[in-house]
Order: structure tokens, then C-alpha cells, then sequence
């Protein structure tokens, strides 16, 4: 049960009523209050909302990585200049987005501290490699956000750590990156599945290629063996087909409420095969 409620000003006022133990963050509120709602989260003892903690709001260019802070709502990506021009794959995934309600509250930090195997702006940071920094009143440590995820709705987030910020390094020329996601409604549907593709443009193909699916695994996952399908390939109908293979043959899914396990199968094949097409058409 709560038993006091912290509204904290300063980054150090959350980790301080972080280091009690025992505590739950809210951002926008948009997962936690209808998981508890539901009986799937169970509140610590104290509420810290971040939500008017300056500090961690906005976005920058810093060197050759843009810095977004965790409050950073899913509107604000769809609409920051920052993200339009560097990450536009951001952009749309936020665009894609549940409600234009949720977009305003939802912020990019509950996406990633919730954890969620289908979490849409997921699969989008993990292909721009993303880096999430991490604070508690012990210090700061930095890691991948591909290392962050340890299970449906876990991460490697310690009691007592707030997450303070998502950097995401500046790509290079030439870098392309599509998102698509399959929900049986447009909006306001968590994803059956979801797929990411990116890479360098060169010779009728892609280099340095990354791709990253979400919901078809206990975490987003990155998709070694279709990327290896598609280094350096020319993006002709056989290489697309043999994409579209190797990433259905490599995801994980189980069956649910949403999909059943074969169902994701094919609507892996399907979307990959649909974002290389766009690709390969420029
Ligand atoms: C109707 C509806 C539709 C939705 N549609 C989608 C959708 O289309 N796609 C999608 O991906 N999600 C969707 N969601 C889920 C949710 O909106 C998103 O995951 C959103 O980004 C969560 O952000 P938040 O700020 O509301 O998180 P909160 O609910 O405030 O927090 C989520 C989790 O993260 C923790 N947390 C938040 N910020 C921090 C921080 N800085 N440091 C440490 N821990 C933190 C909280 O303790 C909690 O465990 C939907 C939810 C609803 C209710």
C-alpha cells in the first residue's frame, strides 16, 4: 500500500526518495496506473513522481549523440526538430503511436523502463543503437539499451536507479531506418508484432545493416541472423525473400490473446519483406 507520495523538483529529490527502497516511479502514469489498476503492478510503499524534475525533460545535441531526456513525451518525438532531421525513425514510430491522449502523457522513458516486449519506441532505439544512462544516490553508470531488457516487463534497472537519460549517437551519412507495426486496430493497440530495419545505402543495398523486432521474443531482440542475410546484398526479390526467411526462422513468439506463435511467424516474413521493398523502391 502507498504510504507517502513525493512530487520531487530536483533529480537528487527522486533518488533520495529512491534510496528508501521500496519505491515506484511515475513518469506519465500511462503504464503504471492501469497495470495497478489491473491487480499486474504491485505500488512500493512510496510514489515518487518525476514528472516536474526539469532536468529531465528536453532533448540535445551533444558532441555526436543526441541526449533525450526520459520525460521526453511520445508527442514531443513525433514533433522535436532534433528527431525529425536525425532520428526520423523516432519520429514515426511515435507517430504510430496509440492516441494522441496517450502521446502527450506516455514519455520515452516509461517506454523503456516498462520493459515491455512490444513497447513501439523499442524497436526503433535499438536500431540508432541507443545508450541509457542510469542514477542512483551510489552514482552513474551507462549501458546499451540492447543489455537493458531481462525479460517481459524486466530490466537490469536496479531498485533505487532512475533512468536519466537516452542517448543515441548522431548516424552517419547515408544511414536509412524503417519501422512497421502490425496491431489488429491503428491506434490504441499494443503491437502483435513489430520490425525495424536500418543500414547504409550503397550499391543497391544495405550496409552495417540492423534490424530489431519487438513482441516476438520475452524482450525486443535484434535479428543477427537477417541482418547477416542482408550485409551488402543487393535488395533484388531472392535477397528480400531470403531476409524475409531468416527472420521469421530467428524470432521467438509465443501464442497469446493477440497472435498465435505461427501467425507472428508470417507476419514477420510479411513485414520484412514490405519495409526491404520500400527500401529497395528509395
Ligand atoms: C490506451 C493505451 C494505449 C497504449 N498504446 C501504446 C502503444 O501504441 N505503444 C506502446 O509502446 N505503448 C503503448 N501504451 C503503453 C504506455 O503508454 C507506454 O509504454 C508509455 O511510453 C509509458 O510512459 P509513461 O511515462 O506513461 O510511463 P509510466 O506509466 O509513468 O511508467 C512506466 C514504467 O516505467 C517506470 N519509469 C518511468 N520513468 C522512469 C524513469 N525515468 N526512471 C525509472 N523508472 C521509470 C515506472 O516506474 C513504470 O514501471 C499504451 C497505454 C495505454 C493505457
Amino acid at each position: 500500500m502507498v504510504e507517502r507520495y513525493v512530487a520531487a523538483k530536483t533529480v537528487e529529490e527522486a533518488l533520495e526518495a529512491l534510496s528508501g527502497g521500496d519505491a515506484t516511479v511515475v513518469a506519465g502514469g500511462t503504464d503504471v496506473m492501469p497495470q495497478s489498476q489491473a491487480g499486474r503492478l504491485k505500488l512500493g510503499r512510496t510514489l515518487v513522481n518525476i514528472r516536474r524534475v526539469a532536468a529531465l525533460s528536453g532533448l540535445a545535441l551533444t558532441g555526436d549523440e543526441i541526449n533525450i531526456g526520459p520525460l521526453t513525451t511520445v508527442a514531443d518525438l513525433n514533433e522535436h526538430d532534433l528527431i525529425r532531421q536525425h532520428l526520423p525513425v523516432l519520429a514515426d514510430a511515435a507517430d504510430k503511436f496509440a492516441s494522441p491522449q496517450i502521446r502527450n502523457m506516455g514519455t520515452i522513458g516509461g517506454n523503456v523502463c516498462n520493459a515491455s516486449p512490444a513497447g513501439d519506441l523499442l524497436v526503433p532505439l535499438l536500431l540508432l543503437n541507443a545508450e541509457v544512462e542510469l542514477r542512483s544516490s551510489n552514482g552513474r553508470r551507462r549501458m546499451k539499451l540492447q543489455d537493458f531488457f531481462a525479460g517481459p516487463g524486466k530490466s537490469h534497472k536496479k531498485p533505487g536507479e532512475l533512468l536519466t537519460a537516452i542517448l543515441a549517437p548522431l548516424p552517419k551519412a547515408g544511414f536509412t531506418a524503417r519501422f512497421e507495426k502490425f496491431g489488429t486496430r491503428p491506434a490504441l493497440d499494443i503491437s502483435t508484432v513489430s520490425v525495424g530495419i536500418a543500414g547504409v545505402m550503397a550499391y543497391g543495398g544495405l550496409q552495417e545493416v540492423r534490424v530489431a523486432f519487438g513482441a516476438v521474443a520475452p524482450t525486443p531482440m535484434r535479428g543477427p541472423a537477417t541482418e547477416h542475410a542482408l550485409e551488402g546484398k543487393k535488395l533484388d526479390d531472392a535477397a528480400i525473400e531470403a531476409a524475409a526467411q531468416a527472420a521469421m526462422q530467428e524470432v521467438k513468439p509465443i501464442s497469446d490473446v493477440r497472435a498465435t506463435d505461427w501467425y507472428r511467424r508470417e507476419l514477420v516474413h510479411n513485414l520484412v519483406r514490405k519495409v526491404l521493398q520500400d527500401v529497395a523502391r528509395g
